[in-house]
């Protein structure tokens, strides 16, 4: 049976006190193997490396050894991506077809991005008037923050995981991971990784456990952490945010998403079709930026919804190694209660099941499993909790609208501000709605298609700053300005 141990100063730890938990595949509930569960001792360990790490060899690496090892990284995760790839797919059910495009290839890809533009980022400088006429010289210097705090959510584990460690580390900081108590395999693994690759002891660190009274608490409630960077659901980013008041910490939250599709009638109806299959149905729809409200122009709300029916009966359901397969179970039975409940609540709330609203019946070998039927409503009113409350789960209600001040004011009743995408062959018309958008996301006729240069964050609810780009160096780095007199 496998384990998963806590990773601190580049080696794997049990837990002092033996306390473990079980991470059972979602595809039929069998065991996966035993997680140790850090406790105060273990976490504290994990920040103390960490700290200590900032004034090794690695606190007196050039910006452009970094960059070195943390390509070398990416490359070795390529090289290792079958192994990434089985750990991945057992933890989360997801079918290998979809994960060997997006997972792992990003995962990796997210050391290189940032680190080359991190490093050739150039720095502001200011040249000032003085009295005696000799002048000054301002010229902004940036620091590693010190030690990041990392909590990530288990819907794409590898991703939205070095999502933040390769930022941090590209600029110099070191970092304690604290990966989804549903998803600990391949953190874990990406340990091996880096004493491959010799990133120096106690850079990268991982503790496994759960939030609140466990590890997740511990380590952002740590004094010796300077900045937290979170991904997961708002409310657990409040809680979040009120550890990180201590000590004013520096904060970065990637929270929720009630995100709307606004689909017009002079869109071109195949690309809008494919493209809302994806948003609504991708990863079982455990994706943040997934869209969960369709607002479609009346005079083809018949015709798209027959053919969003038609796809999504298309869907194959089966476990991650088949490759016919292009959707798996949701993450746990613990989530499925969760989106089961709301199957029921639209119901209840007078929707019209248009295709699913049940758990499929897989066979005795899978019945077990955290299976849902993807699925369809329409007839809902416009203050219903589904349409309001985020599922994750693979559902989305369409609507019908008619006029374009109406589908915009519907699409920003919402506390979330995350992601919204348009479909329209219009395209002053899509620019004219996407400005008028509250969220931080806004994609024309695609979805979910990511340039990694480019700011990535919430409005409202959905989260407070920017990560992506350049924009990580105001997360990850201190701006020191030094004036020097001519
Ligand atoms: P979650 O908030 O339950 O858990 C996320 C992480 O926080 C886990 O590692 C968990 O153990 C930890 N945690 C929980 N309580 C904590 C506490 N009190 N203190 C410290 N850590 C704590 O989220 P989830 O269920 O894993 O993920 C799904 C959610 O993530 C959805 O709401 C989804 O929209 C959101 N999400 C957002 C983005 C984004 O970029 N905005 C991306 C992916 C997922």
């Amino acid at each position: 049976m496998k384990e998963f141990r806590h990773f601190i100063n580049g080696e794997y730890t049990a837990s002092v006190n033996g306390k473990t938990f079980e991470n059972r595949s979602p595809v039929d509930n069998s065991l996966i193997g035993m997680v140790h569960e850090a406790g105060q001792i273990e976490v504290d360990a994990a920040v103390k490396a960490a700290k200590q790490a900032l004034k090794g060899p690695w606190g007196r690496m050039t910006a452009a050894q970094r960059t070195a090892l943390l390509n070398k990284v990416a490359d070795r995760i390529n090289e290792r991506f079958d192994e990434f790839l089985h750990a991945e797919c057992l933890d989360t059910g997801k079918p290998h077809s979809i994960a060997c495009h997006i997972d792992i290839p990003r995962g990796a890809a997210n050391f290189k991005a940032f680190s080359e533009t991190l490093s050739n980022h150039p720095t502001e400088g200011f040249r000032l008037d003085t009295p005696d006429g000799k002048g000054a010289l301002n010229v902004g210097h940036r620091t590693p923050k010190g030690v990041i705090a990392v909590i990530s959510p288990w819907n794409l584990p590898l991703l939205l995981m070095t999502w933040k460690v390769g930022p941090a580390l590209a600029c110099g900081n070191t970092v304690v991971v604290k990966p989804s108590e549903e998803t600990p395999a391949t953190t874990t693994l990406l340990g091996e990784v880096m004493n491959e690759c010799g990133v120096p002891a106690g850079v990268f660190n991982v503790v496994h456990g759960f939030g609140p009274q466990s590890a997740g608490e511990f380590l952002t409630t740590h004094p010796l952490v300077d900045a937290i960077t979170f991904t997961g659901e708002t409310r657990t980013g409040e809680a979040i945010m009120k550890a990180a008041s201590v000590g004013l910490r520096n904060i970065s939250l990637e929270c929720g998403g009630k995100n709307p599709g606004i689909v017009f009638a002079d869109c071109d109806l195949e690309k809008a079709v494919e493209g809302t299959m994806r948003s609504a149905f991708v990863n079982c729809g455990q994706v943040c930026l997934g869209t969960e409200r369709v607002y479609v122009e009346r005079p083809i709300y018949d015709a798209f919804l027959k053919r969003m029916k038609e796809e999504v009966a298309k869907l194959k359901l089966g476990r991650p190694e088949d490759p016919e397969a292009n959707f798996g179970p949701l993450v746990s039975l613990e989530h499925r209660d969760k989106v089961i409940s709301y199957y029921q609540l639209a119901v209840e709330e007078g929707a019209t099941v248009e295709i699913g609203g049940g758990i499929p019946d897989m066979g005795v070998d899978l019945n077990n499993g955290a299976w849902v039927e993807p699925t369809i409503w329409t007839g809902l009113k416009d203050d219903a909790r589904v349409i309001n409350e985020e599922i994750f789960g693979p559902c989305c209600h369409i609507r019908p609208f008619d006029t374009e001040e109406e589908v915009i004011a519907l699409a920003n009743d919402t506390h979330y501000g995350l992601a919204a995408a348009i479909w329209t062959e219009n395209s002053a018309k899509a620019v004219r709605v996407a400005e008028q958008m509250e969220t931080g996301l806004v994609w024309i006729n695609s979805w979910f298609l990511r340039d990694l240069r480019t700011a990535f964050g919430g409005a409202k609810q959905s989260g407070i700053g920017r990560e992506g780009g350049v924009h990580g160096l105001e997360f990850y780095t201190e701006l020191k300005n030094i004036c020097i007199k001519l």
